[in-house]
C-alpha cells in the first residue's frame, strides 16, 4: 500500500471516529480488564444486547481477581441469556491465570496477552491498542468486510487467504498515533457505515480511497461463505411443577451449554412423537409423571447452522425425582430465582411461552 494513502486514510478515520463515534461504556475508560470483558461479550453479539449484561457484570466483578474468585455458576448465570457460554468460561478461566500468575495485572503486549486463555488474537489487539496504545491490529468480521471494500480483495470472508491479507494490511496502518482509535473507527465503519447490506457511501469518511465503491458493486466485497447446510431439530420440553417451582437438571453431556442448567427435554425425530417422547423421557431419567400436561405455545431458537423447535408442555408432577443418565444433577427453582440462574436462552424462551417468566426477564 502506498504509504501516502495510508496515511490519509488513516488520518480520515481517525477524524470521523472522533466525531461520530458512539458514547459506549466501554468507550469511557481504559481498564484493560473492562476492555477484557467488553470484547469477550461483543463476539457475534449486538451492541445493545450487551450493554446491560456488561453493566451488571462489572458491577459484580469489578476486578481480574474478582471474577478470579467467583464460582463458575454464578459467572454463568451473570451471563446467561447473552448466549455463547464457552465465552464466559474462558474469561473466567483467562481471569483465574491472570491473577495466579500476575496478581490480577494484564500484560500491555499483544504475544503476552494471547497466551492467557481465551485470548485470541482479535482479543489481544483490542486490549493492546485500546488500553495500552500499543500498535497492534484487530480484525474481525467489520474490519474484514471494510478492508475487503476498500482494496476489492477477492475471497469470502471466512477465507484463511482473506483473513490474511486482512491481518497484513491492519497491521501496516495501525502504525501511528491512537492505534486505539484507528482500530476501534474501522470497527465502528464497519457497524455503522460500511453495513454488510446497503452501505451508506455517501456519508463514508473513506470513500475517496474506496476500489469496491470505484467498481460501483460496494456489495459485492467480501463474497459470501459457501451455505452451511441448515440443520432441523425438533425438541420436546417439559416444565415441570411443584409446589410453586420448576424443575431443573443438568446433563452429564450436554449438546449445548456445559455448565448450565436446561429443562428436561429430549430430541425426538418428529413433532408428533413430542408428547409421548417427553412422558417416557421423564419417566425414564427422572423417575415422574406429568399430571394433565397443557401445552406451551412453540418456541424456535438458533443455534449456529441448527434451527430448533421447542415443543413443550407444562404440568405439576407425580413421584419423587432422581436424576438417571443422561442427567447428573436436578434441583426445583423458584420462579424469581430462575431470573438469576444459568439457564439457556432457548429455555427462557419457552418459560417465557409458557407465562412463568416475563417477555424483558
Ligand atoms: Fe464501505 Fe462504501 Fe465506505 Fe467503501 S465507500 S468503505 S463500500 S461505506
Amino acid at each position: 500500500m502506498e504509504e501516502n494513502i495510508a496515511l490519509n486514510l488513516r488520518r480520515r478515520l481517525l477524524q470521523w471516529y472522533r466525531k461520530h463515534k458512539r458514547d459506549l461504556p466501554w468507550r469511557r475508560t481504559t481498564d484493560p480488564y473492562a476492555i477484557w470483558v467488553s470484547e469477550v461479550m461483543l463476539q457475534q453479539t449486538q451492541v445493545t444486547t450487551v450493554l446491560p449484561y456488561y453493566e451488571r457484570f462489572l458491577t459484580r466483578f469489578p476486578t481480574v481477581s474478582a471474577l478470579a474468585q467467583a464460582g463458575e455458576e454464578e459467572v454463568l448465570a451473570l451471563w446467561s441469556g447473552l448466549g455463547y457460554y464457552r465465552r464466559a468460561k474462558l474469561l473466567h478461566r483467562g481471569a483465574k491465570t491472570v491473577e495466579m500468575q500476575a496478581h490480577g495485572r494484564l500484560p500491555a503486549q499483544a504475544e503476552a496477552l494471547k497466551k492467557i486463555p481465551g485470548i485470541g488474537p482479535y482479543t489481544a489487539g483490542a486490549i493492546a491498542s485500546i488500553a495500552f496504545q500499543k500498535a497492534e491490529p484487530l480484525v474481525d468480521g467489520n474490519v474484514i468486510r471494510v478492508f475487503a471494500r476498500l482494496f476489492a480483495l477477492r475471497g469470502h470472508s471466512r477465507d484463511p487467504r482473506l483473513q490474511k491479507k486482512v491481518w497484513h494490511l491492519a497491521g501496516q496502518m495501525v502504525q501511528g498515533k491512537q492505534p486505539g482509535d484507528f482500530n476501534q473507527g474501522l470497527m465502528e465503519l464497519g457497524a455503522t457505515v460500511c453495513r454488510a447490506v446497503s452501505p451508506a457511501c455517501e456519508r463514508c469518511p473513506v470513500a475517496a480511497f474506496c476500489r469496491a465503491k470505484h467498481l460501483g458493486k460496494p456489495e459485492a466485497f467480501p463474497e459470501n461463505p459457501p451455505a452451511e447446510k441448515i440443520v432441523r431439530l425438533t425438541r420436546a420440553v417439559a416444565v415441570c411443577e411443584r409446589e410453586g417451582k420448576i424443575l431443573l437438571v443438568k446433563r452429564r453431556e450436554p449438546r449445548w451449554f456445559q455448565g448450565l442448567w436446561e429443562l428436561p427435554h429430549d430430541y425426538v425425530p418428529v413433532p408428533e412423537a413430542a408428547e409421548t417422547s417427553l412422558k417416557h423421557f421423564l419417566h425414564r431419567s427422572l423417575g415422574i409423571r406429568m399430571k394433565n400436561p397443557k401445552k406451551i405455545p412453540l418456541t424456535r431458537h438458533s443455534i449456529t447452522h441448527h434451527r430448533i423447535a421447542s415443543h413443550a408442555w407444562h404440568a405439576q408432577i407425580t413421584g419423587r425425582a432422581r436424576p438417571k443418565q443422561p442427567l447428573e444433577m436436578l434441583d426445583f427453582f423458584s420462579i424469581p430465582q430462575l431470573k438469576n440462574t444459568a439457564l439457556s436462552n432457548f429455555d427462557r424462551k419457552v418459560l417465557k411461552a409458557g407465562g412463568l417468566l416475563k417477555t424483558e426477564g
